[in-house]
């Protein structure tokens, strides 16, 4: 339902849960995030509210980190719990990614999987996105590769959102047929599905197209086709009032 993604130099956690209550509005069952956490990812997930996420977080802080992603749910597929809710990581706990909307072929891709050994932890469509990227990365692709590949064998429509434990510099995106922005700071950018989720840190925002794939890092934002190919974006500036 809800999306947000940061890496620069505040502390990821703030700044996500923050993002978080600006997509409430929005509506929601669940709610999680994961972050680096020095060649690991660390995750915190709960059904109900941002305030059993909070309560969670006080009660099991995530590490300092600079680089994290953050998910407000709306159950499709699978009922809202904690094992459900977002993120969904790969099963060696490597790749983590949170998603909105539907991969209609997740059935199929699932028993595919489960016959090459993985092990399914929810019920979700999303937890297959998790085991291809996975995969894909354990195969020596970089996360950037990984999305592009996994992306074309996912049908419906999806905004994806990764991180990887190896390669704790990049943010990797995707999206069809489901909103995806991108924040551009100074030193620190953001991927979201609303500006609202960034706007109390930055304006200036680039609306993907449709199957597309963009990678981000402090300082640099890579926009592509699925195929590694160029893509058409579009740059604009967020002047709306936000004192809601
Ligand atoms: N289909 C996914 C799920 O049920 C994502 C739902 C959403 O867009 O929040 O977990």
């Amino acid at each position: 339902c809800g999306i947000i993604g940061y890496i620069g130099p505040e502390q990821a956690t703030g700044v996500i849960l923050d993002g978080l209550r600006r997509l409430e509005y929005r509506g929601y069952d669940s709610a999680g995030i994961a972050v680096q956490d020095n060649g690991r990812l660390e995750y915190r997930k709960k059904a109900g509210k941002l305030a059993n996420l909070d309560a969670e977080l006080a009660e099991r802080p995530l590490p300092e980190s600079h680089a994290g992603i953050g998910h407000t749910r709306w159950a499709t597929h699978g009922v809202p719990n904690d094992a459900n809710a977002h993120p969904q990581l790969s099963n060696d706990g490597r790749v983590a990614v949170v998603h909105n909307g539907i991969i209609e072929n997740f059935a199929t891709l699932r028993a595919e999987l489960g016959a090459e050994g993985v092990e399914f932890t929810s019920d979700t469509d999303t937890e297959v996105a998790a085991a291809l990227l996975g995969r894909a990365v354990n195969r020596g692709n970089d996360l950037t590769v990984a999305m592009r590949e996994v992306s074309k064998q996912l049908h419906g429509a999806f905004t994806l959102v990764a991180i990887d434990s190896q390669e704790p510099d990049v943010i990797v995106a995707a999206r069809r047929n489901s909103p995806l922005v991108v924040g551009v700071g100074q030193g620190e950018n953001f991927v979201a599905s609303d500006v609202a989720a960034f706007i109390d840190h930055t304006r200036e925002a680039i609306e993907l197209g449709q199957d597309q794939v963009v990678t981000i890092t402090a300082n640099d934002i890579t926009v592509t086709d699925f195929d590694g190919g160029p893509a058409e974006t579009r740059a604009y500036h967020v002047d709306w009032d936000t004192t809601a």
